[in-house]
Protein backbone atom coordinates (compact mmCIF):
# COMPACT_ATOMS: atom_id res chain seq x y z
CA UNK A 1 0.00 0.00 0.00
CA UNK A 2 1.43 3.25 -0.73
CA UNK A 3 2.22 5.57 1.91
CA UNK A 4 -0.30 8.32 2.43
CA UNK A 5 -0.06 11.71 0.67
CA UNK A 6 1.18 14.42 3.03
CA UNK A 7 -2.20 16.57 3.67
CA UNK A 8 -0.55 19.15 5.91
CA UNK A 9 -1.25 22.52 4.43
CA UNK A 10 2.64 23.91 4.66
CA UNK A 11 4.04 21.06 2.54
CA UNK A 12 1.28 21.45 -0.13
CA UNK A 13 2.03 24.97 -0.76
CA UNK A 14 5.65 25.09 -0.42
CA UNK A 15 5.49 22.18 -2.97
CA UNK A 16 3.88 24.34 -5.32
CA UNK A 17 5.65 27.13 -4.19
CA UNK A 18 8.56 25.99 -5.49
CA UNK A 19 6.88 24.63 -8.85
CA UNK A 20 4.85 27.33 -9.79
CA UNK A 21 5.32 30.69 -8.49
CA UNK A 22 8.00 32.95 -10.93
CA UNK A 23 10.78 34.18 -8.93
CA UNK A 24 10.79 37.53 -10.82
CA UNK A 25 6.74 38.13 -9.90
CA UNK A 26 7.22 38.79 -5.90
CA UNK A 27 10.81 40.90 -6.85
CA UNK A 28 8.71 43.26 -9.16
CA UNK A 29 5.80 43.28 -6.42
CA UNK A 30 8.44 44.35 -4.15
CA UNK A 31 10.15 47.03 -5.77
CA UNK A 32 6.72 48.72 -6.52
CA UNK A 33 5.91 48.12 -2.95
CA UNK A 34 9.63 49.74 -2.11
CA UNK A 35 8.97 52.75 -4.78
CA UNK A 36 5.47 53.62 -3.51
CA UNK A 37 6.37 53.70 0.15
CA UNK A 38 9.62 55.86 -0.17
CA UNK A 39 7.35 58.40 -2.21
CA UNK A 40 4.80 58.04 0.47
CA UNK A 41 7.50 58.46 3.36
CA UNK A 42 9.80 61.22 1.28
CA UNK A 43 5.85 63.22 1.68
CA UNK A 44 5.40 62.67 5.14
CA UNK A 45 8.98 63.72 6.24
CA UNK A 46 8.43 66.88 4.21
CA UNK A 47 5.06 67.44 5.75
CA UNK A 48 6.95 66.74 9.15
CA UNK A 49 9.44 68.92 8.99
CA UNK A 50 7.51 72.06 7.70
CA UNK A 51 4.97 71.48 10.70
CA UNK A 52 7.49 71.49 12.99
CA UNK A 53 8.86 74.52 11.41
CA UNK A 54 12.32 76.24 12.27
CA UNK A 55 15.12 76.55 9.48
CA UNK A 56 17.62 73.94 9.46
CA UNK A 57 17.65 70.74 11.43
CA UNK A 58 19.32 69.77 13.99
CA UNK A 59 19.27 65.88 15.85
CA UNK A 60 16.90 66.57 17.68
CA UNK A 61 14.16 67.78 14.72
CA UNK A 62 15.54 64.99 12.44
CA UNK A 63 14.69 62.37 15.35
CA UNK A 64 10.87 63.94 15.93
CA UNK A 65 10.67 64.09 11.77
CA UNK A 66 11.83 60.60 11.29
CA UNK A 67 9.38 59.51 14.58
CA UNK A 68 6.60 60.99 12.50
CA UNK A 69 7.04 59.63 9.41
CA UNK A 70 7.29 56.19 10.91
CA UNK A 71 3.49 56.84 12.29
CA UNK A 72 2.27 58.17 9.04
CA UNK A 73 4.11 54.51 7.73
CA UNK A 74 0.47 52.96 9.44
CA UNK A 75 -1.03 53.93 6.47
CA UNK A 76 1.10 52.01 4.23
CA UNK A 77 0.29 48.42 6.14
CA UNK A 78 -3.34 47.78 4.28
CA UNK A 79 -0.32 47.19 1.17
CA UNK A 80 0.35 43.82 3.45
CA UNK A 81 -1.48 41.11 0.88
CA UNK A 82 0.79 42.96 -2.31
CA UNK A 83 3.70 41.58 -0.59
CA UNK A 84 1.99 37.81 -1.37
CA UNK A 85 1.63 39.23 -4.95
CA UNK A 86 3.16 35.81 -6.36
CA UNK A 87 1.39 33.66 -4.16
CA UNK A 88 -2.02 35.11 -4.71
CA UNK A 89 -2.10 34.89 -8.57
CA UNK A 90 0.27 31.73 -9.33
CA UNK A 91 -0.92 29.58 -6.26
CA UNK A 92 -4.16 30.57 -4.70
CA UNK A 93 -6.12 31.82 -8.02
CA UNK A 94 -5.17 29.08 -10.00
CA UNK A 95 -5.80 26.11 -7.22
CA UNK A 96 -9.25 27.78 -6.89
CA UNK A 97 -9.91 28.17 -10.43
CA UNK A 98 -9.02 23.80 -10.50
CA UNK A 99 -11.18 23.25 -7.54
CA UNK A 100 -14.11 24.91 -8.86
CA UNK A 101 -13.79 22.52 -11.75
CA UNK A 102 -12.99 19.38 -10.12
CA UNK A 103 -9.51 19.16 -10.98
CA UNK A 104 -6.67 18.01 -8.98
CA UNK A 105 -5.03 21.11 -7.32
CA UNK A 106 -1.27 20.34 -7.78
CA UNK A 107 -1.50 18.66 -12.10
CA UNK A 108 -4.90 19.41 -12.75
CA UNK A 109 -6.16 16.43 -13.66
CA UNK A 110 -9.42 15.49 -13.25
CA UNK A 111 -10.33 13.86 -10.00
CA UNK A 112 -13.87 12.94 -10.38
CA UNK A 113 -14.22 13.14 -6.28
CA UNK A 114 -11.83 10.78 -6.04
CA UNK A 115 -9.62 11.13 -2.34
CA UNK A 116 -6.24 10.88 -4.35
CA UNK A 117 -5.34 12.18 -7.37
CA UNK A 118 -4.71 8.95 -9.98
CA UNK A 119 -2.26 11.29 -11.94
CA UNK A 120 0.01 12.45 -9.58
CA UNK A 121 -1.15 10.57 -6.45
CA UNK A 122 -1.40 13.57 -4.33
CA UNK A 123 -4.68 14.65 -2.13
CA UNK A 124 -7.66 15.81 -3.98
CA UNK A 125 -8.40 18.14 -1.14
CA UNK A 126 -9.42 21.61 -1.95
CA UNK A 127 -6.30 24.13 -1.09
CA UNK A 128 -7.75 26.76 1.64
CA UNK A 129 -7.50 30.35 0.49
CA UNK A 130 -5.17 33.14 0.90
CA UNK A 131 -5.28 34.20 4.26
CA UNK A 132 -3.20 36.89 5.97
CA UNK A 133 -0.61 35.15 8.28
CA UNK A 134 2.88 35.93 9.46
CA UNK A 135 4.83 35.47 6.22
CA UNK A 136 3.36 39.17 4.36
CA UNK A 137 3.92 41.25 7.68
CA UNK A 138 7.51 39.88 7.87
CA UNK A 139 7.83 41.17 3.79
CA UNK A 140 6.18 44.61 4.19
CA UNK A 141 7.94 44.84 7.44
CA UNK A 142 11.11 44.37 5.42
CA UNK A 143 10.24 46.65 2.86
CA UNK A 144 8.85 49.23 5.27
CA UNK A 145 12.28 49.36 7.38
CA UNK A 146 14.87 50.42 4.84
CA UNK A 147 12.04 52.38 2.58
CA UNK A 148 11.58 54.86 5.76
CA UNK A 149 15.25 55.18 5.90
CA UNK A 150 15.25 56.44 2.29
CA UNK A 151 12.10 58.62 2.29
CA UNK A 152 13.59 59.93 5.43
CA UNK A 153 17.40 60.79 3.58
CA UNK A 154 15.83 62.29 0.29
CA UNK A 155 13.35 64.53 2.90
CA UNK A 156 16.22 65.57 4.36
CA UNK A 157 18.05 66.28 1.64
CA UNK A 158 15.11 67.60 -0.50
CA UNK A 159 14.52 70.28 2.47
CA UNK A 160 17.85 71.24 3.10
CA UNK A 161 18.14 71.96 -0.38
CA UNK A 162 15.17 74.47 -0.80
CA UNK A 163 16.46 76.28 2.38
CA UNK A 164 19.90 76.61 0.84
CA UNK A 165 17.86 77.81 -2.30
CA UNK A 166 16.35 80.34 0.05
CA UNK A 167 19.00 81.82 1.30
CA UNK A 168 20.46 82.18 -2.11
CA UNK A 169 17.27 83.54 -3.04
CA UNK A 170 16.88 86.15 0.27
CA UNK A 171 20.09 87.78 -0.27
CA UNK A 172 19.13 90.78 -2.13
CA UNK A 173 16.91 91.24 0.65
CA UNK A 174 19.42 90.93 3.40
CA UNK A 175 21.46 92.91 2.30
CA UNK A 176 18.90 96.15 2.19
CA UNK A 177 17.55 94.53 5.37
CA UNK A 178 14.36 93.61 4.38
CA UNK A 179 12.01 91.05 5.67
CA UNK A 180 11.64 88.30 2.84
CA UNK A 181 9.51 85.40 2.93
CA UNK A 182 8.12 82.59 0.01
CA UNK A 183 6.18 79.32 0.30
CA UNK A 184 8.67 75.91 0.94
CA UNK A 185 8.98 73.73 -1.69
CA UNK A 186 6.62 70.85 -3.16
CA UNK A 187 5.18 68.74 -1.40
CA UNK A 188 5.26 71.71 1.90
CA UNK A 189 4.06 74.41 -0.08
CA UNK A 190 1.38 75.39 2.81
CA UNK A 191 3.84 76.42 5.35
CA UNK A 192 6.14 79.67 4.21
CA UNK A 193 10.11 80.70 4.86
CA UNK A 194 11.29 83.31 5.91
CA UNK A 195 13.93 85.94 7.35
CA UNK A 196 13.53 89.37 8.92
CA UNK A 197 14.86 92.53 9.20
CA UNK A 198 17.73 91.04 10.97
CA UNK A 199 18.39 88.20 9.32
CA UNK A 200 17.33 86.05 11.25
CA UNK A 201 15.56 82.46 9.65
CA UNK A 202 12.99 80.90 10.25
CA UNK A 203 10.26 78.84 8.95
CA UNK A 204 6.40 78.64 10.00
CA UNK A 205 3.89 75.89 8.84
CA UNK A 206 1.62 78.90 8.25
CA UNK A 207 1.95 81.81 9.45
CA UNK A 208 -0.23 84.07 11.95
CA UNK A 209 -1.20 87.76 11.38
CA UNK A 210 -0.54 89.65 13.87
CA UNK A 211 -4.25 90.14 15.38
CA UNK A 212 -5.41 92.47 17.70
CA UNK A 213 -8.49 90.61 19.29
CA UNK A 214 -9.49 93.57 21.20
CA UNK A 215 -10.04 95.89 18.35
CA UNK A 216 -13.41 97.16 17.89
CA UNK A 217 -14.47 99.75 15.48
CA UNK A 218 -15.38 103.07 15.59
CA UNK A 219 -18.61 103.25 13.67
CA UNK A 220 -21.03 101.43 16.31
CA UNK A 221 -23.38 100.24 13.90
CA UNK A 222 -20.76 97.80 12.48
CA UNK A 223 -20.65 96.16 15.57
CA UNK A 224 -23.53 94.60 14.24
CA UNK A 225 -21.29 91.43 12.86
CA UNK A 226 -20.56 90.28 16.15
CA UNK A 227 -22.49 87.30 18.71
CA UNK A 228 -26.38 87.65 18.29
CA UNK A 229 -26.22 89.89 14.89
CA UNK A 230 -28.95 88.10 13.17
CA UNK A 231 -31.16 88.67 16.29
CA UNK A 232 -30.79 92.30 16.62
CA UNK A 233 -31.28 93.26 12.90
CA UNK A 234 -33.94 90.99 13.42
CA UNK A 235 -35.09 92.80 16.34
CA UNK A 236 -34.71 96.30 14.24
CA UNK A 237 -36.70 95.23 11.19
CA UNK A 238 -39.24 94.45 13.26
CA UNK A 239 -38.81 97.93 15.18
CA UNK A 240 -39.00 99.38 11.57
CA UNK A 241 -42.16 98.06 10.45
ZN1 LIG B 1 -2.78 15.38 -9.54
Amino acid sequence: MAEAPDTSVNSAWSRLDRVRTPSGANAIAFALLFLCSVAFLFVSYCLARALFGGFGSGIGAIAACVAATAAASIFLWWLVPFADFAEIFWLHLPADRRAREGRCPYCGYPHESRPTCTECGQSTAPLPAWALSARPVKRLACILVPALVVGSIAGEAWCRLDESRFVAESEAARAQRLAFTRPRAFPASFAKLSVDRDGRFDSAPWIEPDRQRDWQPADASRLERGLGWKERADAKSADGR
